[in-house]
């Protein structure tokens, strides 16, 4: 398969021509999650407008990447999807356990059913939507540490990745200690290719970035217009540096809009129309259509094409 699954069916990759490659468009978080990192993305109106303000504008895809469970619903994705234009693509995974309530059986489960959830998910559906539509991408909430249940979820992920093809998509806290993901997903068979690593660019050293593209590994930036992390000491520099460097396949561009605030249509900013500011200064900045394109669509959805001529043929279980 060459094609890209979404919530609403398959598309061709080459024909997306911009792209949110991490996004959020919908959060309801289960009960039981703290109040202090309740987020919840809800407000369906406000949300189907800005998406059809960025469909009209060239907004093509968002990928979104709550993992179920933790306030996904894949229900929602494809009917904002089919009513705005834009298409959407859902998360199977896990992401950091404060995200989930204290009996999650995903906290407390071994590696083997974690892993047949994720296959079901992306190969049948997501469960809230009784398996009619599917996950395209294994979400890893990485805290920097590779042990305990994070460390069987892992397993779990490299386990689903090898059996379908799918790519592995990581929250990181600001790049911290991404170098260990390396050793342990190739060790677990999963190429670098596969790997996609997100919020890297608030860690931006540029000798690191350089080695993991260098590697084969997906770079998300996602701090472009947002002051708080001096994009114009950090971000910007980074991905001209990365371009120059001839590594133009190997950066997505993010905007991470996971709060509210966060959206034009709830009275936030910057909204997703700030995709389209990221491309005019980009061009601004003097990159090629070609780089550009890259950044902004063909990285992430080529990325996120299950690879199936890779998926293992080993018999499931064992790891
Ligand atoms: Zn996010």
């Amino acid at each position: 398969m060459t094609h890209l699954r979404t919530v609403t069916g398959f598309i061709d990759p080459e024909t997306i021509t911009l792209a949110d490659g991490h996004g959020h468009v919908w959060i309801e978080p289960p009960q039981g999650v703290a109040g202090d990192v309740r987020i919840q993305l809800n407000d369906y109106a406000a949300i189907e407008g800005e998406l059809r303000d960025f469909h009209a504008q060239g907004g093509a895809l968002v990928v979104d990447c709550q993992p179920g469970g933790a306030g996904r619903d894949a229900r929602q994705l494809a009917k904002l999807s089919n009513a705005a234009g834009v298409a959407i693509t859902a998360t199977t995974g896990f992401h950091r356990q404060k995200y989930y309530p204290p009996a999650s059986w995903l906290w407390h489960s071994s590696a083997e059913p974690a892993a047949a959830f994720f296959i079901e998910e992306l190969t049948v559906g997501t469960f809230e939507s009784g398996g009619t539509i599917p996950a395209t991408v294994i979400k890893v909430g990485y805290e920097g540490i590779i042990d305990g249940q994070t460390r069987i979820l892992m397993e779990a992920a490299a386990e689903a990745s090898n059996r379908t093809g799918a790519a592995i998509l990581f929250h990181t806290e600001r790049g911290l200690n991404i170098e260990a993901l390396l050793p342990f997903f190739t060790g677990h068979g999963v190429p670098c290719h596969r790997l996609y690593l997100c919020h890297v660019d608030k860690r931006p050293d540029f000798g690191l970035h350089r080695e993991l593209a260098q590697a084969g590994v997906l770079l998300g930036y996602d701090t472009f217009v947002r002051p708080k992390y001096n994009p114009n000491q950090n971000v910007w520099p980074l991905v001209k540096q990365m371009v120059a460097a001839g590594l133009d396949g190997s950066v997505a561009v993010c905007l991470d809009l996971a709060f509210p605030y966060m959206w034009r249509a709830c009275n936030g900013a910057p909204g997703l129309l700030a995709l389209v500011d990221i491309v005019s200064r980009l061009r601004a900045e003097g990159m090629s259509e070609s780089s550009i394109r890259h950044l902004t669509a063909l990285n992430v959805v080529r990325r996120l094409v299950w690879a199936d001529s890779e998926r293992t043929s080993k018999p499931y279980g064992s790891f």
